[in-house]
């Protein structure tokens, strides 16, 4: 288990989000994981805690792990951008392309150091970042190599998603059990737990 890989990182002033951040929220888990997860960026309570996807998108988190057989000091999860980017430090708001090209600097250094043989990307920020290609939601639930890291890119909405589009659940059900059958044909293990057992609610 591996909270901090850069001491750098959590000093970091690369971008504007270092002068209303309350810390870096660093990425967390296992440096031999074989699937890494990217999310987005932090929220208000991730900002104040200093740990990625806590709250109601953390539990959706936590409920796709369970339906992959995962926990989370056996994988590698971080987000695109590693500050809360927020409208005067209430309202949360997608980072900006010079937030991200500025914070995809710590991206690669988790890649580099971790190498996952996976990597799971959640929403559009995480997927352009990582793949450079444009998002578009057929694009999910379909293997691509991440051409700069020779790395395997498995996209999903990011859980928050499911917050507001409940219509959207059966599908991100479908989309997991593409990446179960993605993850069985890199040969990395797969938990038993079925739909059932480990449904969004
Ligand atoms: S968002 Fe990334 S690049 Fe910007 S200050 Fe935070 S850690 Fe540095």
């Amino acid at each position: 288990m591996s909270e901090l890989l850069s001491q750098d990182e959590s000093a970091c002033a690369r971008c504007e989000l270092s002068l209303t951040r309350t810390q870096v929220v660093i990425g967390r888990g296992s440096v031999d994981a074989e699937v890494m997860f990217i999310g987005e960026a932090p929220g208000r309570n991730e900002d104040l805690q200093g740990r990625g996807f806590t709250g109601a998108a953390g539990q959706r988190f936590d409920r796709i792990l369970e339906i992959l057989g995962l926990e989370r000091d056996g994988i590698w999860l971080c987000n695109a951008v590693r500050c809360r980017p927020s409208i005067a430090g209430k309202r949360n708001r997608p980072p900006k392309p010079l937030e991200i090209a500025a914070c995809r600097h710590w991206l690669k250094s988790d890649l580099d150091r971790v190498r996952p043989r996976l990597i799971v990307t959640l929403g559009r920020v995480a997927f352009e970042s990582v793949t450079g290609m444009e998002w578009r939601a057929e694009r999910r639930s379909t293997l691509y190599e991440a051409q700069e890291f020779k790395i395997p890119v498995f996209a999903l909405y990011h859980p928050a998603y499911l917050i507001y589009r409940r219509d959207l659940v059966g599908t991100y059900h479908q989309d997991l059990e593409a990446l179960r059958a993605a993850m069985r044909s890199l040969r990395i293990s797969v938990g038993n737990m079925s739909h059932g057992d480990a449904a969004f609610n």
